[in-house]
Parts: C-alpha cells; structure tokens; sequence
C-alpha cells in the first residue's frame, strides 16, 4: 500500500472518532438538536469516503471510480444538514437528497453504461460536475457556521472562525482545480484525464472534513458548557441568578464599590401575602406570578443592575453605581409597575404587591452586613403594611429598627415610600 493511501486511512480514523466524539456530546441532556446526530453520520460518511480512496485501485469491477467523491458528497450534505440545525435554521433536507441521488445516478450512468450497455457517455468527465456540488455545499457550511463568530465569545468564536476558514480555503482549492481544466476546454481543449491533482484532491477533503468536525465538536462543546454554566446559576422558573450566584456578584460589588469608592445600592423585595395567592389560585398559578414579577424585573432594570432569586417569592436586586436615592426612585417605579399590571390568569388576572427594602452601601461594608441592612428594611416595609419601599439609613447598625419617620405616600392606594 502506498504511503498516501495510509494517510488516507489515517484521516478516516479521525473522522471515525470524530463520529464518536459527537455522539458523546449528543447524549448530553439539551443537545438533543444541535444537529450531532447528523455530523456523527457525516463523519462516519467521511471515513467511507477515506476507505473507499485509500482502496481505489483494488476496487470490484461493479463499484464506480468516484465512489470515494460520492461517499464524500453524502458526508458534507449530511454536515450541512446539522450545521443548520445547530444554526436553528434546519429548513428542508430533501433538496440535498435529491442532489445526492442526483449525483450517484449520473455517475452510475457514466461509469457503467457504457461497460454494460455499450452506450457512450454523457460527458467526458463527472469529477469536476461533484466537485462543484462539494464546494456548493462548503459554502453552505460557512453559512451556518458564520453568524456563530460575532454571536459568541472565546471558544466558541475560534472554533466557528476556524470552521469558516478551513471550509473557505477547501472551497477555493476544490475551485482552483476545476477551473483550470475547465479554461482549458473553454480554448477547445480535451478534458484531462485523470483529473489534474485527482487524488491530492480526495485526500484534501477528507482532510478538511475531519478539521471541520474537531471545530464543530469544539462549537458544541462550547454551547454545552455555556448551556449548564446557565442552568448552574439561573433559577429555572424565574429566569433570574440564584442565590449563590447572586452573592458572588454581591461580594464582586462590595469589593469594586470599595475600590473605585463608588456608590452601591441593594433592594431585597418580597410579594405580599403570596401565600394566599397560592391558597386561591393555586400553585401554579403562583409560579405564573412569580414569572410575572421576574419579568417586570427585567423590564425595570436595565443591563447594569443585577437581578436574583433568593428563595420562595424573596427577590434581591443588586445596583451598581447607584446612590440610595437613586435606588428608591428605581424601585418605587418597579413597585408601581407591578401593581399597575396584574399577571394575565384565567378567569382572571392576578393582582399582587411587593415590599422592598433599601440599603447602600457604607465604606468598608461587605456583602452580609448590606444584606442584613437590606432585610431589616424589608422587614420595615412589612411592618408599615407592606406595598411599599423602605430604606435603611446609613449609620445604623443592622439587626435595630432602621426605619425613620413614616413614609411620604405617592398617593392613597400606590406603592408608597416608607422612609
Ligand atoms: P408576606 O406578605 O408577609 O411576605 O406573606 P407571604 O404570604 O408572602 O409570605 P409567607 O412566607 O407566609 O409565604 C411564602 C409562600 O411562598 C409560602 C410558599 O409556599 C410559597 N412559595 C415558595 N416558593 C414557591 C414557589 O416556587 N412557587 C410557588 N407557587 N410558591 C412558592
Ligand atoms: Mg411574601
Ligand atoms: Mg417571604
């Protein structure tokens, strides 16, 4: 066996591990369609095709010379397919299908008609019709993959970049070798035959279709680890950070508040008489509310401020570079959204409240010790019958009374300023 026959193979191996490489991360739970199923069926395709080259010439009278090419054509349509899916564009597959029998009937036709039949064949030459068909389907791949290099960041990116590249640079060298032929014809010349770098050709591909399957594997990897980095800190029902990843940016707070010696204000809000909305409508229905508010959360509070789930209906929102007063404004127009916009139910909508309690944060302050500020002022809020915001002042220690005087009211029956 010659010795690029055995790098052939070797690419094979590859692409079979690649195969099972995606097939590890298919099994993971939320990756049921990010299209590695197909790209397990490419990459097997892939190491077909690297068999069928490396045993070209030892091949039966019945199997047709660009077998390897067909084998090839079936794997880059099923990778296309996938990538696609993992794009979350999937479309339809059947174009490709049809391509692909297509392409396998012709060659059929002009490889064994003529042995069989005694017909003369269509063309001289079928290489340069699949190889067309193989940059086509390229570029497809650069496709899908290229929305994935601005829309994520480190690994992810590189390993889309990388897909782009290699399958842009495959693309142009399958080009480069029609075309010279190609111009050739164009001057009245002859197809050449074999084709000018045939099997250099094969072995590119091949080559290129085991790198494009390490960048995807690394693309899906990447979305998996982002995947379960999310779930590891967002609450599920809610959307917002749970409360160990909402202390961790708490403490990262505290300590950049101190060092840049800028202002940081924190809410701990509560909804009111939440069990009694569980009790009427149900705990389903109480998940619905606590979406709700998440939502109204978000609406509220922009990229800065950072928004957690404590535990049961107890919410915290950390605001970066925002001073007490600032901090109050902000919550007393939370708290007047969610009153003014009950959560959409059946039969009817759900009204609901919230208390909330302010701190900020005082030179050398850490994270429990604003918390502890925080709750008490919750606390406040409860006592002077909840629907409003109430804020601890400075100077007072955590754990004694810190609310002052009675609140000013917005109006009768809106959230009000406790203190
Ligand atoms: P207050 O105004 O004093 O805050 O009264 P409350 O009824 O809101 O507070 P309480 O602590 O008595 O009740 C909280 C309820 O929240 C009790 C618990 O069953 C409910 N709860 C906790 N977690 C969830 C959840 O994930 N979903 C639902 N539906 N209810 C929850
Ligand atoms: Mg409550
Ligand atoms: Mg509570």
């Amino acid at each position: 066996m010659f010795q690029s026959h055995i790098v052939v193979l070797i690419a094979g191996l590859f692409a079979l591990q690649m195969a099972v490489v995606c097939v590890v991360l298919r099994r993971s739970a939320g990756m049921d369609r990010s299209g590695l199923t197909s790209w397990a069926l490419g990459s097997v395709l892939a190491a077909m095709a690297a068999a069928l080259a490396a045993v070209q010439e030892l091949r039966p009278l019945w199997l047709v010379l660009e077998s390897s090419d067909l084998a090839l054509l079936a794997a880059l349509s099923v990778m296309a397919v996938g990538a696609r899916h993992f794009a979350g564009r999937p479309g339809r597959a059947a174009p490709l299908l049809a391509l692909n029998l297509a392409a396998a009937a012709a060659v059929a036709w002009h490889d064994l008609a003529p042995q069989y039949l005694a017909v003369p064949p269509l063309m001289p030459e079928m290489a340069p019709l699949l190889t067309m068909c193989h940059i086509a389907l390229l570029l497809d791949l650069a496709r899908s993959a290229w929305p994935s290099v601005p829309a994520t960041r480190g690994t992810g990116r590189l390993a889309a970049l990388s897909l782009v590249l290699i399958v842009i640079a495959a693309a142009a060298i399958n080009a480069w070798t029609v075309a010279l032929p190609l111009a050739a014809v164009m001057q009245g010349g002859a197809w050449p035959r074999p084709m000018p770098w045939d099997g250099e050709l094969a072995m590119l591909n091949i080559f290129a279709l085991v790198g494009v399957s390490v960048s995807f594997a690394l693309m899906a990897h990447d979305r998996l680890r982002r995947m379960l980095e999310r779930r590891a800190r967002h609450d599920d029902l809610t959307d917002v950070l749970l409360r160990g990843a909402f202390w961790e940016e708490l403490e990262a707070a505290c300590l950049r508040a101190e060092r840049q010696r800028k202002p940081l204000t924190v809410a701990f809000v509560d909804l009111d008489h939440f069990k009694a909305i569980n009790d009427v409508y149900g705990h389903l229905a109480g998940d619905s509310v606590l979406r709700h508010f998440a939502g109204q959360l978000r609406k509220n509070f922009g990229q800065l401020e950072v928004a957690g789930r404590l535990g049961g209906e107890e919410f915290a929102i950390l605001m970066p570079d925002t001073a007490l007063e600032q901090g109050r404004l902000a919550c007393l127009r939370l708290a007047t959204a969610v009153r003014a916009t009950p959560c959409p139910s059946e039969p009817d909508p759900i009204a609901y409240t919230v208390s909330i309690g302010l701190a900020a944060r005082q030179p050398g302050e850490g994270a429990d010790a604003l918390m502890r500020r925080a709750d008490r002022a919750l606390y406040d809020a409860k006592l002077k019958g909840r629907n409003c915001v109430s804020l601890h002042p400075a100077g007072s220690e955590a754990g004694t009374d810190g609310g002052a005087a009675d609140g000013h009211y917005i109006t009768r029956g809106q959230p009000r300023a406790a203190s």
